[in-house]
This record gives structure tokens, C-alpha cells and sequence, in this order.
């Protein structure tokens, strides 16, 4: 099935066999546009000035690339540098991505624009951006995301969004994108679709990683400006893959930068219990190619073929499918995937709270459990940088449930 799917790396939205446009009839058009508007705004210096002066006045870009001195101390292990994509604006990376797409919508002269998202961080984001443009924004959420990320939720509305609770399938962020699509549908002439992560039909995966390769230039100018050589390790934490793979773009030639991505091992590797799509190696074996949600990638799924249920204790890691690009690298072992437990995150967490005094995202935990597991397999002249995707205020309630705070 697979082989018979491959086709050229040169074919536009195809990473090796996996990627493509999988999508009803009456979403051709509107994906067709944005492909075209996408490709025009790369090339045009208005549009590209423009994000670029959002970028940094309006987000905070560029992002500092910090010595972690203490925990380097701590783990005795590599030298630790974060990617500080937490200071942003809205306290996440993927404002990076709302901004590029609210200005695509408003290029193609759309006044509203639907989104999805499961921590809340995505929706925050997109209705902060709609806001700033004077575009109308309507957000889809899992009605159980909406009660474990409850700060979000008001943060949207006061930004002026409509938050419409999804109380389908398992009510995570499966159902809201599955609803965000049907909106879309319906009113395609007035409405972007601003999808949160690289993922779905052509051209999202590739234009929302090309909005967050900011990460990576910034990144690599920032290690050679500080210890005049490349990394040895890139770590990030993988739900769709775009704070990784924002992380990764700019590294992928390097041979010699073993990039890691870290998923979400939930309570155990049974069907149900966890996120991990790529993590086989670990136990974690219920990810097999397919198509979900316009693009042919590996999906967690039962023997006979239905999307499986998932867990995590973080809202942003707890998707069944993950973004094309990665089944490629994942594929080709250009990158390598493994997965923590929930309980690892959460430790981790207060890890870099006490030692470093920064609060993460449970996200964010994850690729930092993802570190210190790993701590006895490196050398000590390793040089590691890892992705904190977002600052962690939004998950003080479970912080304080699971740590006993
Ligand atoms: C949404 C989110 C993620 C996961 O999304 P990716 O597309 O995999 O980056 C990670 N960290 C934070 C803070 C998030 O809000």
C-alpha cells in the first residue's frame, strides 16, 4: 500500500510517500487558493516586511537561546541551551504560524477566520491575531480540553472569539478539527481554516512549518554566535510536530545534528493509553500509515482500521496522527522519535522549575523528560538544544492536582 502511494520528493505537498490533498471535492478550491496566495507572499517583499515587523514587535522575536548553566551542572551531562519560544507573545510558539496565516487571510480578503486547538494555546493565538487584524474568529475545542485548559477559554473570549465546545468522539482536538473542517465547508467563500500544526491537507504542513523555521535560523545563528559550532542534538516535543519541526528546518542538511522529537507516552503503551505514533522501538506499536484528516501519515488505529483513542496529560501532545514531514524523516532516520510518560513530564516540569526557574508547558516537559532519560547516552562535550515551546501557566491545575503543590 505504501510503496504504491510513493511518489517523487519533487511533487509539491508529498514528503516521500507521505503528505498529499485527501480532502472532499469542495475543499480543492479553497486549498488551491491559499496554495497559490501562500506561494505569491514568499516571493513578495510587502507581505514578507509586514511579518516580519509582527514578528518582532508584535510577538517578540527573535527569542533568546539560553545557557541552562544549572542544568547542565545538574544532569552532568551535555552542554543545555533552551530555545526560549515560551517569552512569546501569548506564552507559545504558535503565534508564529496565526500570524502568517491571519495575513494570508486577510490577502485573500477573508474577514473571518475558524481555528482549532486542543490546549488552548493554538486558539489563544489565532483569536490574539484576529483580533490585531480585525478579523471575526471562531475557535473549535474538545469540551474535555475546555475543562482541563479553562484559563484558555477565557483568554479567547475576552479577546473576542466565539469558543464553540465539541462534545463528539472523545471531545479532544480530533473532534474540534473535525468540525473546524465542516465550518470551512460551509462558508469557504468568507472563511480561513488557520490550522495549528503541520498537518492536514497541502499546503498546511508545509506552509506552517516554513511560518515557524524562524525557530531553527534564529537557533542555529545563536549556538555559532555562542560556541562557534553546530549542535550535536536538537530535542523538541511532537504532537502535530511544528514547534519540532520549526525547530528542525534549518538543521536538516546537517547530517551531523542528530534531530530528536519527544512524544507523549501517557500511562502505558496499550492502545488508548498514549500519543506515540513513532515510538515502535519503546513498545508503543499501534501507529500504521494512513489517512487522516487530508494527509496520509502515521495514525494510531485499532486492527480494523479506527482512529484509536488517545491519552496524555498534556492537551497540545494528545493527537492520534503526526505531521507528514516527520513519518518521512522518522522513515528515513533523519530524526528519531521516542516517547516519556506522563509521569516523566511531570517531574521533569518541576525539574526545570527548581533548577532553572522556569515554569514550562506540560508540552515543553515532555522534550525536557525526553533530555534528562537520555543524559547517560551522551558525551560530555555534546552541545543540546532543546525547543521550550510554551511557559506553563496554563497547566498550574494540574501541576498542582499531580504535584501535590
Ligand atoms: C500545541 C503545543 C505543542 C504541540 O504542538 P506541535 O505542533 O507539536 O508543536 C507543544 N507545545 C506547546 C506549548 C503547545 O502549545
Amino acid at each position: 500500500m505504501a510503496s504504491q502511494l510513493t511518489t517523487p520528493a519533487s511533487v509539491p505537498g508529498r514528503f516521500g510517500p507521505y503528505g498529499g490533498r485527501y480532502v472532499p471535492e469542495t475543499l480543492m478550491v479553497p486549498l488551491l487558493e491559499l496554495e497559490r496566495v501562500y506561494e505569491q507572499a514568499k516571493s513578495d517583499s510587502v507581505f514578507q516586511t509586514k511579518f516580519n515587523d509582527l514578528l518582532k514587535n508584535f510577538v517578540g522575536r527573535p527569542t533568546p537561546l539560553q545557557f541552562a548553566d544549572r542544568l547542565t551542572q545538574h544532569l552532568g551531562g551535555p552542554r543545555i541551551y533552551l530555545k526560549r519560544e515560551d517569552l512569546l507573545h501569548t506564552g507559545a510558539h504558535k503565534i508564529n504560524n496565526a500570524i502568517g496565516q491571519g495575513l494570508l487571510a486577510v490577502q485573500m480578503g477573508k474577514p473571518r477566520i475558524v481555528a482549532e486547538t486542543g490546549a488552548g494555546q493554538h486558539g489563544v493565538a489565532s483569536a490574539t491575531v484576529a483580533a490585531h487584524l480585525g478579523l471575526e474568529c471562531v475557535v473549535y475545542m474538545g469540551t474535555e480540553d475546555m475543562e482541563r485548559q479553562a484559563l484558555n477559554v477565557s483568554r479567547m473570549r475576552m479577546l473576542g472569539a466565539q469558543v464553540v465546545g465539541v462534545d463528539s468522539g472523545s471531545r479532544t482536538l480530533k473532534d474540534a478539527i473535525n468540525e473546524a473542517m465542516r465550518d470551512w465547508v460551509t462558508n469557504v467563500r468568507t472563511t480561513h481554516y488557520l490550522l495549528g500544526s503541520v498537518l492536514g491537507a497541502h499546503p498546511y504542513p508545509t506552509m506552517v512549518r516554513d511560518f515557524h523555521s524562524c525557530i531553527g535560523r534564529e537557533a542555529r545563528a545563536q549556538i555559532l554566535a555562542a560556541e562557534k559550532r553546530l549542535p550535536t542534538h536538537l530535542m523538541a516535543c511532537v504532537g502535530g510536530g511544528s514547534n519540532a519541526i520549526g525547530l528542525f528546518h534549518e538543521f536538516l542538511k546537517d547530517s551531523e545534528v542528530k534531530l530528536i522529537g519527544i512524544e507523549a507516552g501517557g500511562r502505558g503503551n496499550g492502545l488508548g493509553e498514549h500519543a506515540a505514533r513513532l515510538a515502535a522501538a519503546q513498545g508503543f506499536t499501534g501507529a500504521r500509515p494512513g489517512v487522516l484528516q487530508g494527509t496520509y501519515t502515521y495514525v494510531l488505529q485499532t486492527e480494523d482500521g479506527q482512529i484509536a483513542t488517545t491519552h496524555s496529560v498534556s492537551a497540545g501532545l494528545d493527537y492520534p496522527a503526526i505531521g507528514p514531514e516527520h513519518a518521512w524523516l522518522a522513515d528515513q532516520r533523519r530524526a528519531e522519535y521516542s516517547a516519556v510518560t506522563d509521569a516523566a513530564a511531570l517531574d521533569a516540569a518541576r525539574t526545570l522549575a527548581r533548577i532553572e526557574g522556569i515554569i514550562p508547558a506540560l508540552e515543553s516537559a515532555h522534550a525536557i523528560a525526553g533530555l534528562i532519560e537520555r543524559v547517560p547516552k551522551f558525551f560530555k562535550n555534546d552541545l543540546v538544544i532543546v525547543n521550550l515551546s510554551g511557559r506553563g501557566d496554563k497547566d498550574m491545575a494540574t501541576y498542582s492536582r499531580s504535584l501535590s503543590l
